[in-house]
């Protein structure tokens, strides 16, 4: 069995999540997103955007201004209280943007309406490439979706919170978090985060997890970061 793939399709691709009420510019962009190889997640008003930010946690955000039941500044504010996703807003009237400037909300770029699918693509890729500096550049801190950690801090915030963690729930969770994708034996564990020389068995790596996965999961007993590898151990996942 031969599992070669073609090197464009090895690499994951980017996920945007389009928020944008009107459905004609709405289908453009996803039509011209998808032709450019990204995954599409699209959002009709402003609290559906809001949740499938939270939900999908997509590389790039691109948010209209004047959207229906949560306008594109709050969703902004929202999005940015617990992720550090680029977003990129889409105003109708050049005015507006003083406004967005003014109250910095924490958009990252914006376009005024109407503008060119290629300068939208140039925008999007800009944003791309400063979010992989920016994450290649400061190991000492690590975001995903929900959960941020700070490791100079020793801080963890999830949905804007900041969690309480045990020195060693901490030490294991950041250890893991590093090594995002990779597998950990308990053994593995015990030697990177307790040390050599400490005497307890691998059960205490089972409490260790069960007892982050409380604190940092939504569902415990489902979770989406600190995953079990059926006999072999832990890993974690973004
Ligand atoms: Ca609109």
């Amino acid at each position: 069995m031969t599992t070669t793939q073609p090197a464009a399709t090895q690499a994951a691709a980017r996920t945007v999540l389009v928020v944008e009420d009107e459905a004609s510019l709405a289908s453009t962009l996803s039509y011209n997103l998808r032709k450019n190889g990204f995954n599409v997640v699209s959002a009709a008003d402003g609290l559906e955007g809001l949740h499938a930010a939270r939900r999908e946690r997509p590389d790039v955000v691109i948010l209209d201004l004047m959207l229906p039941k949560m306008d594109g500044l709050e969703v902004c504010r929202k999005i940015r209280a617990d992720s550090d996703v680029p977003i990129l807003m889409l105003t109708a009237k050049s005015e507006e943007l003083d406004k967005i400037v003014g109250l910095e909300m924490g958009a990252d770029d914006y376009l005024t309406k109407p503008f060119s699918m290629r300068e939208l693509m140039a925008r999007v890729r800009a944003l791309l490439r400063r979010t992989a500096t920016r994450e290649s550049d400061d190991s000492s801190s690590i975001r995903t979706g929900d959960l941020s950690l700070d490791l100079r801090g020793r801080v963890v915030v999830r949905l804007g919170k900041e969690v309480t963690l045990k020195p060693k729930e901490f030490d294991l969770l950041f250890f893991l978090a590093r090594n995002a994708g990779q597998v950990f034996t308990r053994e593995q564990l015990l030697e990177n985060v307790w040390g050599y020389d400490f005497y307890g068995g691998s059960r205490t790596v089972d409490v260790h997890v069960r007892w982050l996965r409380e604190k940092l999961e939504e569902t415990p007993a489902h979770p989406r970061h600190l995953l079990t590898v059926r006999g072999v151990g832990y890993k974690f996942i973004k």
